[in-house]
């Protein structure tokens, strides 16, 4: 696309860091003939979350979930360039951005400039610092995570059938620990679960009975962002189907072999073969990094942004989105990510309009008053970012889900098996193109007439 625009006016540019709901949603919606728009990610495709923890026991393939950022982009009117690269560092003064190619084989690091920055990096998992977690159980954020807990399941079953039914390495071998009893780690226990009883099962029977699925949870409840009574539903049919559930229990220590925990005043050590962390978000190093460089930018919970997304202290150059930011009633969900995108999309058609009055001004055109009397009034139709929360689904293992949802006013909740039917059709409705609904609709109908893929 050409520099300037065809009244003379220089075309602007706005850098995008990532590829996920936030950064995505801006890029489905955004006008991108308005700008030089440059999207920057280690990623070069989308992945639709909600169903990443269908994906390591083989209900849902991982290909059905992700988008190809170009796919994207080329459905875009404008030109849009893309980067496979990291962003290590924002430079907010000079208004540049530090990124490092990720492919080994095509090496670089350069300063990219812009005139608007959306930051959309998402967030990392956490740790709190606890020792062990990181060496040695895996995260469930990315498909690499996806693929290494698929990978160390397959091996300490395989493991485990090679050792005598008595043997204490051979119990250890089988028991599957999911630390964090938010949405993620309830999901990902109850496909475990689902894996081990409808599958595993069949292949290997007596193995399958050994197998132990443990959900540990500081707090007294799991899934606190849902009603009570969805709470209870979904903690009676975990107890049901034997997924033991560590409550009040707080994770302290992680080793080769034991994860020791705290619950009260005692002590457990328990054993595992494969540990999977789920205890929710902390900020990236891009993130951290820009903090310490604005004054106001005091929280350590995520970049502190105002009712219009902008970055505090960024002067309106900056603009962040999603699981990178903190701002109260904003959860971290794809939910928020992905309105807060399409806010932004429309925010930008808005800021393009202004920069051309402004262009307009700077050209000592007679008409000046007129004008900025005009600018002014754009600048006041830049309205605040409303969330509109239509509630939370989670899946809770044997064909059945919770629905929380919010109808304007209204709060409609139900749980079970129809509950199930509409988390399934809702989740198909979220997919982000047609080509996912129909990878998506077909993992289900495989796995319902031929079970779960479950080979490495
Ligand atoms: P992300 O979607 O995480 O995207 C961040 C992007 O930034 C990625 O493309 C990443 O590669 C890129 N990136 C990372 N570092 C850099 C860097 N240095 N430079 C440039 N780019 C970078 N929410 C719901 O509402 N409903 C659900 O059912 C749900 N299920 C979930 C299940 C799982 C297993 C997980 C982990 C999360 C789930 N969430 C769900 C939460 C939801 O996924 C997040 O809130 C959402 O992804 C946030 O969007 P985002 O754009 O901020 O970040
Ligand atoms: P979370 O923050 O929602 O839950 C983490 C849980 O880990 C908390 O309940 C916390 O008490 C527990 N915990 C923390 N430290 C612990 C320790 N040392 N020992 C034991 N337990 C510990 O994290 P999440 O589940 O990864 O979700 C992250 C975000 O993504 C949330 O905003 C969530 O709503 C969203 N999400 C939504 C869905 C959905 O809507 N179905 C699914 C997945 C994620």
């Amino acid at each position: 696309q050409a520099a300037t625009f065809s009244n003379g006016s220089p075309r602007k540019t706005l850098v995008i860091l990532g590829s996920g709901w936030g950064a995505v949603s801006l890029l489905k919606n955004l006008d991108t003939t308005l700008y030089n728009v440059v999207v920057v990610s280690p990623r070069n495709y989308f992945l639709f979350t909600p169903l990443l923890p269908s994906t390591p026991v083989g209900t849902i393939e991982l290909k059905s979930i992700v988008e190809p950022v170009r796919s994207i982009a080329r459905r875009a009117p404008g030109e849009v360039h893309y980067y496979e690269a990291e962003a290590l560092d924002v430079d907010p003064q000079n208004k540049t951005v530090k990124i490092k190619s990720v492919n080994e084989d095509y090496e670089y690091e350069m300063d990219l400039k812009y005139d608007y920055l959306v930051n959309g990096v998402g967030a990392q998992p956490t740790t709190f610092g606890i020792p062990g977690v990181v060496e040695n159980s895996s995260f469930l954020k990315e498909i690499s995570d996806a693929q290494e807990i698929r990978m160390k399941i397959m091996t300490s079953i395989e493991k485990a059938a090679t050792l005598s039914p008595n043997d204490p390495e051979r119990s250890r071998l089988l028991s599957f620990v999911v630390v964090g009893g938010g949405p993620t780690g309830v999901e990902f226990a109850a496909e475990l679960r689902d894996y081990v009883d409808q599958d595993l099962s069949k292949w290997m029977p007596e193995l399958s009975k050994e197998i132990k699925v443990t959900l540990v949870e500081a707090l007294p409840n799991i899934l606190n962002m849902f009603d009570k009574t969805l709470v209870d539903y979904a903690q009676d049919l975990f107890k049901r189907d034997r997924i033991d559930l560590r409550l009040n229990t707080m994770v302290k220590n992680v080793d080769k072999t034991h994860i020791t925990a705290k619950c009260g005043d005692d002590v457990a050590k328990m054993p595992y073969g494969v540990l999977v962390w789920a205890t929710g978000n902390a900020p990236r190093e891009v993130s951290k990094k820009l903090m310490t460089k604005l004054e106001e930018q005091n929280s350590r919970r995520g970049l502190l942004i105002d009712d219009k997304l902008q970055l505090l202290g960024a002067q309106g150059s900056i603009f962040a989105v999603g699981d990178c930011t903190f701002y109260p009633g904003l959860f971290p969900t794809a939910q928020v990510a992905h309105q807060e995108g399409e806010y932004l999309a429309k925010v930008f058609k808005k800021l393009y309009k202004i920069d051309q009055l402004k262009w307009e001004i700077s050209q000592g055109k007679s008409n000046v008053s007129q004008l900025e009397s005009k600018l002014t009034r754009l600048q006041n139709q830049i309205e605040p970012f409303h969330y509109h929360h239509m509630g939370a689904l989670a899946y809770i293992g044997s064909e059945k889900a919770i629905a929380d949802l919010a109808v304007g006013e209204s709060k409609y909740r139900s749980a079970g098996s129809f509950t199930f039917l509409f988390w399934k059709s809702a989740y198909l409705a979220m997919c982000l193109s047609f080509r996912n609904r129909v990878l998506v609709a077909m993992d289900w109908a495989k796995v319902y007439f031929l079970g779960r893929d479950s080979s490495v």
